[in-house]
């Protein structure tokens, strides 16, 4: 059995026998009027069927005697292949993605019918695509219509996110693969930047360096706008303008990860347009990163999400005080979230298929506890605006960010980001080595 069919057999399982669920692709998405975006599948509907095309619908039928898996594809259309390239048809969406039925998508109000009709609650994840919610409320209508005389049919659509998302958060073989090659072309990418940037060059000749290395390397592409912020645009934090000259005095902060084969990428690193760090540079940037460290060190199987950000917290904390960019007591600090002028976001989030990848965060109202195989970011920061008059003078203007991506494994973390340097002395010497 490939890992999809496995996928698709965990989640009936799950779903149980009585079940439907209905899986859209992704619409395709409009830049312009007759200008499509690069189409980017649905990732639940990616996950389940590996089908890389638009215009199809997975539906899900646990227990069927013979067609627990039945694809709606566009059927072959010579005309329109000429233009938009080969499509899988009905006949390739049975022989080459396993479906056990496949019809053109133009019948799916016609066949969806007489599936769902013999089972009593439907899966499907609302608020994606509004046309598609519109089609499902009109199937439930008619399902309550047929009701009453048939004794059959759905009385609820379900969010199937509560079976699916916790199977998305735990990665198999295949995924890791991918995560890694994903990790592996990012890693590439931010290294060419390390030696590229220099005074004179603008950001947005670092961004086109990084995304042409994703590229190059057989990415899909940026998973995210990549943001390459330069001096006090690393203050700002979703800065994507990248359009400013590097001067020498300049850190220089890249958060930038590929997207491969539907997996992300999601590493973030920050350095001095100079060979080396300034002092107040140096000093921010070891706080930051002794931060990450602290932070890596505490996941391990069992651990709470939590427990990651509060490990970051104290030290950056701990930091500021020492700086004297903070007074008080650490506690107070902590429990007033007075921090938050200079450390304004969370430390992590899951990754995977997403880059906010899905899966809850808290459980039962307490913080997830990890488990190996759970893919997540380690991303403290320290941001200091060049107009922040109550903060001493040589630390305005500074941001920042060191983000790595860590599977959680039985021995503890494995940051799977560590081929991009982040060590000051490991950076000053690709630095230099660049130049
Ligand atoms: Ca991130």
């Amino acid at each position: 059995m490939d890992l999809h069919a496995q996928r698709r057999r965990a989640l009936m399982d799950r779903l149980g026998a009585t079940a439907a669920a209905v899986f859209p692709a992704a619409p395709v998405a409009l830049r312009a009027i007759d200008v499509e975006h690069r189409y980017h599948q649905d990732s639940d509907f990616l996950y389940l069927t590996g089908f890389p095309e638009p215009e199809a619908v997975c539906l899900l039928l646990p227990g069927h005697p013979k067609e627990e898996f039945v694809l709606f594809v566009r059927p072959h259309d010579p005309e329109r292949e000429t233009w938009t390239g080969r499509r899988a048809g009905v006949d390739g969406a049975i022989a080459t993605y396993g479906a056990q039925v496949a019809y053109p998508i133009d019948q799916l109000d016609e066949k969806i019918g007489a599936y769902v009709s013999e089972r009593d609650r439907l899966y499907y994840r609302s608020g994606r695509d509004p046309t598609f919610d519109q089609r499902v409320l009109a199937w439930m209508r008619q399902w309550q219509l047929t009701r009453p005389r048939a004794g059959t049919g759905p009385t609820a659509v379900l969010d199937p996110a509560e079976f699916l998302h916790e199977m998305r958060m735990v990665k198999d073989p295949e995924e890791l693969a991918h995560l890694r090659t994903a990790i592996a072309i990012t890693a590439d990418a931010h290294r060419a930047a390390m030696r590229a940037a220099r005074p004179g060059v603008h950001e947005y000749e670092i961004e086109a360096l990084v995304d042409y290395t994703f590229r190059r390397m057989g990415a899909a592409g940026p998973a995210y706008p990549s943001i390459v912020a330069g001096g006090p645009n690393a203050t700002t934090l979703h800065y994507v303008t990248n359009d400013r000259p590097l001067t020498a005095g300049d850190l220089l902060l890249i958060d930038a990860g590929a997207d491969f084969a539907g997996y992300c990428a999601d590493v973030t690193r920050t350095f001095p347009v100079a060979d080396h760090f300034s002092g107040p540079q140096r000093a921010i940037y070891e706080l930051v990163l002794q931060a990450q460290l602290a932070a890596i060190a505490v996941i391990r199987p069992g651990i709470r999400h939590e427990q990651v950000h509060q490990r970051a917290v104290e030290v950056l904390v701990d930091g500021l005080i020492d700086l004297r960019l903070l007074s008080g007591d650490r506690q107070e600090i902590i429990s007033n979230e007075r921090y938050r002028p200079f450390y304004m976001h969370r430390t992590s989030h899951w990754l995977g298929m997403d880059v906010h990848d899905v899966g809850l965060y808290k459980v039962a109202g307490n913080s997830r506890t990890l488990e190996p195989g759970m893919v997540m970011t380690v991303e403290p920061g320290i941001y200091i605006a060049a107009d922040r008059d109550d903060v001493d003078p040589q630390f305005r203007g500074i941001g920042v960010r060191i983000e790595d991506d860590i599977l959680v494994t039985s021995d503890g973390p494995d940051v799977l980001s560590a081929a991009v340097p982040k060590h000051p002395g490991d950076i000053e010497a690709i630095r230099r080595a660049g130049a």
